[in-house]
């Protein structure tokens, strides 16, 4: 399959796409990003995906490239020119290209955007879920603006790695006061010995997940017990279930934390529920 990605207003073959070596997200990570799930050729969720798109964008200063419902053209002509039915598509905006110095470019400099798509396997990502997943824990290492998407990810890729080179999927951050704050690229949760839900409150400290939103709906369209309050790793230990959310992992349970066994140490029934549930409170554009 010839995969198509966006670059800058035309669309090209993947092998051949190219940004500028002066572009201000290859040298400073001066970007953002987003990472939508498509299903069924469909993009889920993209009106809130936009919103924190839009958001992020508005903290650094960075101009919208374009509409938002041109942008929404261009996200659907990816997905059909990659002909993706299961997968996702990966959106980014810098803030340009211009002569390096890392104070803001000239006013004028238009921002980079760039879109592509990838398809996901489907049964390997359920069977992950059967399984459910190792995460190991690491000292949060973050700046503040967390709650920015933005691309300029280090801590998070040597998080991931150290959790690869673990036998982990992935690393749960731990903030001083020894409270997970997220994952390297997901939002936590833990379900309490009297069932109740509990994951962090996203004003703060974390990224406002868009599938985090989601469960949060679910969760309170079915009447099911929640806190939004943070939790310490002792707690998650013993905790009768544990689960990561993302666009791309939805809602996977976890089953060991730092090699120790959440509850029983297989997947936990209120996580395979809501993993299964899910895209009933999702919206298909
Ligand atoms: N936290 C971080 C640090 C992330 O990178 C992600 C994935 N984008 C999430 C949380 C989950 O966000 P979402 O549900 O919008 O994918």
């Amino acid at each position: 399959m010839s995969r198509i990605a966006y670059v800058n207003g035309r669309y090209v073959p993947r092998a051949a796409a190219c940004v500028h070596v002066e572009d201000r997200g290859y040298q400073f990570a001066d970007g953002v990003y987003e990472v939508c799930e498509v299903r069924d050729g469909k993009l889920v969720d993209e009106r809130r995906h936009m919103a924190r798109l839009v958001r992020s964008l508005g903290e650094l200063r960075i101009p919208l490239p374009m509409s938002l419902s041109a942008l929404s053209v261009v996200l659907h002509e990816v997905v059909r020119r990659n002909r993706l039915g299961y997968g996702l598509v990966y959106l980014q905006v810098t803030r340009g290209v211009a002569r390096r110095d890392h104070a803001f470019p000239p006013p004028g400099t238009r921002p980079a955007l760039v879109v592509t798509a990838n398809g996901l396997d489907a049964a390997r990502a359920d069977a992950m879920a059967a399984a459910g997943i190792a995460v190991i824990t690491v000292p949060e290492n973050r700046w503040e603006r967390v709650d920015i998407k933005a691309t300029a990810l280090l801590p998070n890729v040597l998080a991931k790695q150290a959790a690869r080179e673990r036998g982990a999927r992935e690393a749960w951050y731990v903030d001083r006061d020894g409270y997970v704050t997220e994952g390297a690229s997901s939002n936590a949760w833990i379900v309490t010995g009297d069932g109740k839900l509990v994951t962090r409150p996203a004003d703060f400290g974390i990224l406002k997940g868009i599938t985090r939103a989601v469960v949060l709906d679910a969760i309170r369209a079915q009447g099911l017990a929640l806190e939004e309050r943070p939790f310490t790793v002792a707690e998650a230990l013993e905790a009768r279930e544990a689960f990561l959310t993302s666009a791309t992992q939805l809602v996977m349970p976890v089953v060991r934390i730092d090699g120790r066994p959440v509850g029983n140490g297989v997947p936990g029934p209120l996580a395979t529920a809501l993993r299964r549930g899910f895209h009933a409170f999702a919206a298909f554009s």
